[in-house]
């Protein structure tokens, strides 16, 4: 048995039967069919009993040039790779798309599974391609954008989990487009950030920056702190519903809809994103602590480990979270975090 502590940033002392390293395309081969997990660095796992399985830890490595025009480069990227070390590489060649998303945890190949974004940078706007082995049949497949169907922290492989992501194809510019149109009432806005710290013309290397400062002052460091990041999504309603929340809670923040293949395009403009954490702040979830399990004191969706905590002990905090909102909002909370 293994211990998977130290293989998932919540750090719940859950145990697998055994766990392979995925170096090379050979070591796929060595998988079993059946009854085996993809980790990569285990930021958006919840462990809440034992596996009784493989654990594969994708650890595929490298970044390769595929194309360059006078406008773009696609980048083909290892799985394995850091994703926060791929963004700094870009900013390094100067290449636009991806500053926004600095500093998210994980890998590669599970960004493109989750359809990571953050302040306004998105997955899916820079995806070209992936590659991916199908490990019941051992055979590759190539996933167009098209194919993958993404959605709001989804996609068609996170609904099939069958498929082991190799790599994935970037496309970035060589123009900077900057979008520093992120804002949040309660936490510094991108672009405030940017002047505080930069003068104008901004670049793409001092949005990375500004974004690494916000993210550093307001989420904790899996590094320090037993965390998964926002342990839910934030919640879909109706304008209507929103409506009657606000009057509730006055400054609670919604963002359009768009982008959310669940939702048919024509009714998109009738719903919107909430952004919940204010509302859990009303119902006193922010900081709040029983016993090894807690929230960030600067963000209630943020759940917090304490050394000793156990998974069980996670996923009832979490419930006790979901069924508070829901008595109180009438609002179905859906996890983001990957439940075991
Ligand atoms: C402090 C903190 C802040 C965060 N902020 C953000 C944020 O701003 N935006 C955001 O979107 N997310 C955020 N997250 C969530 C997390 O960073 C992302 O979900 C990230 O993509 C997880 O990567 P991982 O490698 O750790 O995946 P894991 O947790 O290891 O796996 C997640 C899922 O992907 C599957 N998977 C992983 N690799 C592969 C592969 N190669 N092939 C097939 N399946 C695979 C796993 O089986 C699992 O289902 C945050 C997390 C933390 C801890």
């Amino acid at each position: 048995m293994v211990d998977l502590s130290s293989y998932n940033t919540l750090r719940i002392s859950a145990k697998a039967s055994n766990l392979i390293e995925i170096n090379t395309a050979d070591d796929i081969n060595k998988l079993p069919p059946e009854n085996v997990f993809f980790l990569g660095s285990g930021a958006n796992i919840l462990f809440t009993k034992d596996f009784p399985g493989t654990i594969a830890k994708i650890k595929l490595s490298g970044i390769k040039v595929l194309k360059e025009t006078n406008t773009d480069v696609l980048i083909e990227v290892a799985a394995g790779e850091n994703w926060h070390d791929f963004v700094t590489w870009a900013v390094d060649h100067n290449l636009s798309g991806i500053e926004n998303m600095a500093l998210i945890p994980g890998t590669v190949g599970a960004a493109a599974i989750g359809n990571i974004a953050a302040y306004g940078g998105n997955q899916e706007d820079i995806f070209a391609s992936l590659q991916a082995t199908n490990i019941k049949t051992q055979k590759n497949q190539e996933f167009s954008k098209t194919d993958m169907q993404f959605g709001y922290r989804n996609s068609f492989l996170r609904q099939h989990p069958d498929y082991l992501v190799t790599s994935v194809t970037y496309r970035l510019s060589k123009t900077a487009h900057l979008n520093t149109s992120y804002h949040a009432t309660r936490h510094a806005s991108l672009l405030s950030t940017l002047n505080q710290i930069n003068t104008p013309p901004f670049t793409i290397r001092h949005v990375f920056d500004a974004v690494v400062k916000i993210r550093s002052e307001k989420l904790p460091d899996p590094k320090l702190v037993g965390t998964a990041g926002s342990f839910f999504k934030n919640p879909v309603v109706s304008k209507e519903k929103f409506h009657q929340l606000k009057q509730q809670i006055p400054d609670l923040l919604a963002y359009p809809t768009e982008k959310l293949s669940y939702i048919d395009p024509e009714e998109q403009s009738e719903y919107v994103k909430v952004s919940i954490g204010r509302a859990l702040d009303e119902l006193g979830w922010r900081g709040k602590r029983i016993g090894n399990v807690g929230t960030f004191p600067q963000h209630a969706l943020v759940i917090v480990t304490y050394p000793g905590a156990t998974g069980q002990e996670v996923y009832q905090f979490a419930e006790m979270m979901r069924a508070n909102v829901k008595k109180n909002f009438d609002i179905n909370l859906e996890y983001e975090v990957v439940i075991i």
